[in-house]
């Protein structure tokens, strides 16, 4: 049965006649059921199952009440910092409190959060995921401190984290702990990272660094990130251990990428599209209406720009929904009583690149030697953008839409070429809301270069 929202509180889970939930989502943002969010994501994904999930969003961290009011789960607790790492949403870039931020999120909210887990709920599998989890899988430098931190599985004490977009290993984990296999058990599973005994390292790991030789040395540092970087591939990609002092971490390659049919399945879901009513008596969840009107289209993004968390996290091979699932979620939007008319958004971390393949994604992933789009565009990628034509078009005819407009950043380096022209037409007079987003990101080209961009040339 579908609830319409997923619980927050006993009584709802009692209104749905659940005694006890599967899993447990714990997560620093406010929980939205819209497909934006990612505990909504997952939620409703497991939902799909058939698992019984409820949500503790937010939680006071000082008070032990907070996390047990929806009981025990039978399975396992899933916890994430939420759409953004909990450091960026409590400090500015000068290591100072955002004095702007109405966030309730403890700084290293996995941290903090899992350990009130751990005192709440002995024995439940305990499971990290999202941005804050997956970027800090490894030893990895941390800007606040200004030194290598050791992999948050170990600072954490979880049982797990999944890295990446982590519907597929989330539900196999999940399957496999309802089929009475223990967390500790699980150690082979794609796009996930686990803490091992140096004893137990698999054959054909790939041996990085130490967190103890990064933390001493920059060139360690940067050949342990060279290495994982370049197994960032599901087909061809080797189990990366990292010792930490007597521990190992083991990242096993990243997951398979969704298939069009797989990814249309996560946004097919009945979400209500609107904030948990819980939130009713305090005016609503800020920054909701930026995206409340939104559809995510692609995932994934092969540009490999030197600054940017993507290719660590999503991965180069682009995925796409297909047509269909996107105008069924735009019809499902149009008979919402508050939609006024503008879808504000369709697209993702790159939105030109709808539908763009390569076949070499398909049999053996993206190259590890070769770059996509730098210092050209690659001959085998092949850009969507009559599939993407196809697309606007078809969402701007459909009843009660009155604009439709891509607010997704757009690699205007493609947006040049003369096969783009009439999607550049296309774009500039329907779909532009009053600024193409482009980002140069700098005007000097030694700059350019190192933040693997194009010449401030292609730009002007
Ligand atoms: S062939 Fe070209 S587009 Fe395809 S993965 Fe390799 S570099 Fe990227």
């Amino acid at each position: 049965m579908t609830a319409p929202f997923l619980p927050m509180s006993f009584n709802e889970m009692k209104r749905l006649g659940w005694e006890q939930l599967d899993v447990l989502i714990v997560t620093g943002d406010a929980y939205v059921d819209h497909p934006a969010y990612g505990t909504a994501l997952i939620g409703r994904l497991l939902e799909s199952q058939g698992y019984k999930v409820g949500i503790i969003a937010e939680p006071d961290w000082k008070d032990p009440q907070s996390f047990t009011r929806l009981g025990r789960p039978r399975l396992a607790v899933l916890i994430n910092a939420g759409a953004v790492d909990s450091m960026i949403v409590n400090y500015t870039a000068n290591k100072r409190p955002r004095r702007d931020s109405i966030s309730h999120m403890p700084d290293r909210a996995c941290i903090v959060y899992t350990n009130c887990i751990r005192a709440a709920f002995k024995g439940v599998p305990v499971i990290l995921g999202g941005i804050e989890a997956s970027l800090r899988r490894l030893a990895h430098y941390d800007y606040w401190d200004d030194k290598p931190r050791r992999s948050l599985l170990l600072d954490s004490k979880a049982d797990m984290i999944i890295y990446g977009m982590g519907e597929r290993p989330l539900i196999e984990v999940i399957d496999r702990l309802n089929k009475k296999e223990t967390i500790s058990s699980i150690r082979d599973l794609p796009g996930t990272v686990v803490a091992l005994k140096p004893s137990e390292l698999p054959s054909g790991a790939l041996m990085l660094p130490s967190f103890e030789e990064v933390s001493q040395n920059k060139a360690a540092f940067n050949k342990a990130f060279s290495l994982a970087y370049r197994e960032m591939n599901a087909l061809r990609g080797k189990p990366l251990a990292q010792p930490h002092a007597d521990r190992l971490v083991l990242q096993l390659p990243p997951a398979l990428p969704l298939t069009t049919e797989e990814l249309d399945r996560s946004y097919d879901l009945p979400y209500a599209r609107r904030w948990h009513p819980s939130y009713d008596a305090q005016g609503g969840v800020q920054g909701f209406e930026v995206v409340r009107w939104s559809i995510t289209a692609v995932r994934g993004c092969p540009a490999e720009c030197s600054f940017c968390s993507l290719t660590m996290h999503q991965g180069r091979v682009i995925q796409s929904r297909s047509e269909r699932s996107i105008l069924k979620e735009v019809e499902r939007i149009t008979k919402d009583k508050e939609f006024r008319g503008t879808i504000s958004d369709v697209g993702g971390p790159t939105a030109n690149l709808y539908a763009a393949s390569c076949k070499t994604w398909e049999k053996a992933g993206a190259c590890q030697n070769k770059q996509c789009m730098m210092p050209e565009k690659c001959p085998s990628l092949k850009l969507g953008l009559d599939k993407a034509i196809t697309l606007y078009r078809a969402i701007r005819k459909i009843k009660g839409v009155k604009h439709v407009f891509v607010s997704s950043g757009l690699r205007y380096d493609l947006l040049v070429k003369p096969e783009a022209q009439e999607y550049l037409r296309e774009l500039c007079a329907h779909h532009i809301s009053g600024q193409m987003k482009v980002a140069p990101e700098h005007t000097q080209d030694h700059v350019l270069r190192l933040m693997n961009k194009p010449s401030y040339k292609v730009y002007e």
